[in-house]
Formats: C-alpha cells, structure tokens, sequence
C-alpha cells in the first residue's frame, strides 16, 4: 500500500472560483487572447520578473517550446545543412519532442556531473565538429537549477546559433543575482505550469523574453499566423491558453510564493536527515523543487523497490535518459555521454508535494535510512 505518493497534484480547486468562472462565462470570451489572459501576462511581468520584459501564456510548455523553435530557425528555413539541435540527453521527452516536430535532428551534449545541467563545454566542442550543421541550441534548467543565461549569450553570438530555453521547472527559481531564472534574457525562456509541475495550473505554459518583437511573432505564430487583417504570414498553429485555464494559473500565481517556500522547506528536512545521498549542486540563489532530486550509491532499482515495498513511492527521473531510448536513438545524432549515463542510473526522485509536511518528509527519510541499512 503507498502510504506516500510521489506526486499529488495540487491546482486551486475552481469549484471554490465560481463568481470568477461566472464572469467569464458572462464575458463571452472563452480564448484568443481573452481578458483573463492579458492580466495574467501582466502580472507574470511585475509579480515574477520585476516588470522587465514580457509573457505570452501558451496552452503548455511543448507547444510554447515548438513555436519557440520554428521562430528562431526560420532564417535556416531554406538551407538544408542547419538540421541539428543541441539537447541534453538528461531531460524529458518534450525537448526531444518539440525539436523534432520542427524538422530538427537532436544531437545529444553531456552535463555537469554536480549541477546537472548542460556542459557548456560539450557544447561548444559540438559546435566546433557541427558548427554550419546547427540551428538551435535547446539547454534545459535541469529540474529548476540557474542556467548561467550569459554564457549562452556568448556562445550563440560566437556560433551565430540562437538558442531556446526549457525551463518547464523553474517557475520562483532564483538565478544567481536573486531574480527569478530567466529574467532579462533576450532569448525566449519557456516555462510549464502542468498540473505535475510545482506551479500547477491544470495545462498550460509561460514563454518570457525581454525581446518583444520575439513575443509578437510567437504570440501571431500561437494564433494561426494570422496578422491583424487574418492573412496568415507566418507558420502558425493553435497555442492559445483558454481563459479558464489562464484564470487557473492566475489563482495560482496569487499563492506561489508560500508553495515555493513550504517546498523549500520539505528539501531541507530531506537535505537534513539524508546526508548519504548526493544533492544536485545548486548554481542560483533558490531552487523551486518539483521533487527532490538526488545521487545514491547504493543499487538504485533495489532502492526503488525496497522503498515502494515500505510504502514509499520513488520516481527515478531521468532514466532512460533520451538517448537510450530507441525512437529518439534512430531520429538523433549519437555522442559518448558517459556523465548522462552514470547520473541516470544512479539518480532517484524523492516525493514533495503541496500537501506532504515536514514530518511526512522526515518520515520518508527515516524509511530511506531504513531501507539502505537493510540492503548493505
Ligand atoms: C514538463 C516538461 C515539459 C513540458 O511541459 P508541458 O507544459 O507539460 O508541455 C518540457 N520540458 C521539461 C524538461 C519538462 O519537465
């Protein structure tokens, strides 16, 4: 029986938001580009990023990411060598996903063996072998952690490569100068508020830029392509948040910073009462954790199965990382990625969740201790 489940979603229950339901019935705008929208880009800009730059809310983050990706390589539309897009390996099936769907080949790069995130170095070496190959580099803030947004800036004006960036994860995650990851870059940062996801709307994604002319694009790009006069002018699709998910994710908003902190607070008793496990290294200031991530050294699949015997539900992202699986294995560029290949196997996932308590998580540790003592 699984006393504690790795994940329970937690979006604001809108049975309790009926005048706000109401009135959007009432409004007769249901989408495209709804009132509930605009204010809920607005206040994405002043509560999270200071008032600098802008959001368009997409329906999630996949579509926000494909739309992402087919603006920046529209200039290699024509030119069929720039096929590749650098990924790390060590990430959700998304990444992959939203490369391919714009025609793009993934070539896998490596990461930090403490941060966990994409090894700059190894990109740049895969830029020095592929270089007029590739059209976009797609780094992933691996599970909310800072990716340093400068050296990006400088590798893409190098390689004149532009670059997306995935962080499904990093919605109140805190770069290295305190503000929210992201902030100021020129580049599109795209952002999930999944049910699973710590900011659980029910579906949907934010893409922020400090580019604004980029937002236009994607925001026409989400609406079909359509220009003001409904002449489509562009690659479009339909990306658009409805207004009742745009309401959903506006509750949340207005709760987001106490679900950051008691999350923080969750890790911190698993930080505290687990020193055998190896902690991912942060390289901001304040992680917003979706689970807690962690190293071990036992036999992680015993672990696993020890753990979920006692009532304990583990997770083990991300394994298989995307290049051990077959489909992304035949569609890809393969490279040796010894550090995706070690972390993987050792990696394991511990529950946090809106409604766990401290003493949940000191008591999934116990039975972690437990279950190590036991299996050495
Ligand atoms: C969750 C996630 C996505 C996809 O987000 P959706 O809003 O569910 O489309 C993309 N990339 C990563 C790394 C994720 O964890």
């Amino acid at each position: 029986m699984t006393k504690y489940p790795f994940l329970v979603s937690n979006p604001v229950p809108l049975s309790t938001r009926v005048e706000e339901l109401r009135a959007i019935e009432q409004s007769q705008r249901f989408t495209n580009f709804g009132p509930v929208n605009d204010r809920l880009q607005q206040r994405f800009v002043d509560e999270l990023f200071d008032g600098r730059g802008g959001c368009i809310a997409v329906a999630n983050a996949t579509l926000g990411l494909m739309i992402a990706i087919r603006d920046a390589t529209m200039r290699f539309e024509r030119d069929p060598r720039r096929r590749l897009a650098i990924i790390p390996s060590f990430t959700f099936a998304a990444t992959a996903h939203a490369a391919l769907w714009c025609n793009l080949q993934p070539l896998f790069c490596e990461v930090d063996p403490d941060t966990w995130l994409p090894d700059e170095r190894h990109i740049e070496m895969l830029l020095e072998q592929y270089g007029e190959q590739v059209a976009v580099l797609l780094p992933y803030a691996t599970f909310g952690n800072s990716l340093d947004l400068g050296r990006y800036d400088a590798i893409a004006a190098k390689w004149d490569v532009p670059v997306v960036v995935d962080a499904a994860a990093s919605l109140g995650s805190k770069d290295a100068a305190g503000r929210q990851f992201g902030s100021g870059s020129k580049h599109p940062v795209i952002y999930s508020m999944h049910a699973t996801k710590s900011f659980a709307a029910h579906e949907g994604g934010i893409v922020y830029s400090e580019d604004l002319a980029l937002l236009q694009r994607l925001r026409q790009m989400s609406n079909f392509g359509f220009d003001a006069s409904r002449v489509v002018t562009m690659h479009g699709m339909n990306a658009k948040l409805s207004e009742v998910g745009a309401l959903s994710a506006a509750e949340k908003l207005s709760e987001f910073a106490s679900v950051v902190e008691h999350r923080r607070e969750l890790v911190e008793t698993y930080h505290r009462e687990l020193p055998m496990l190896q902690w991912q290294r942060p390289a901001g200031t304040a992680l917003a954790y979706q689970f807690c991530p962690a190293r071990t050294h036992e036999r992680r699949n015993d672990l696993v199965a020890a753990m979920a015997a006692r009532g304990v539900e583990l997770r083990t992202y991300f394994d298989p990382p995307l290049h051990k699986q077959e489909f992304f294995a035949e569609r890809s560029v393969s490279t040796e990625l010894p550090v995706t290949e070690k972390l993987s196997r050792n990696v394991i996932s511990l529950p946090v969740h809106d409604l766990m308590s401290n003493e949940d998580a000191a008591a999934i540790a116990q039975v972690l201790r437990e279950a190590v003592t036991l299996s050495s």
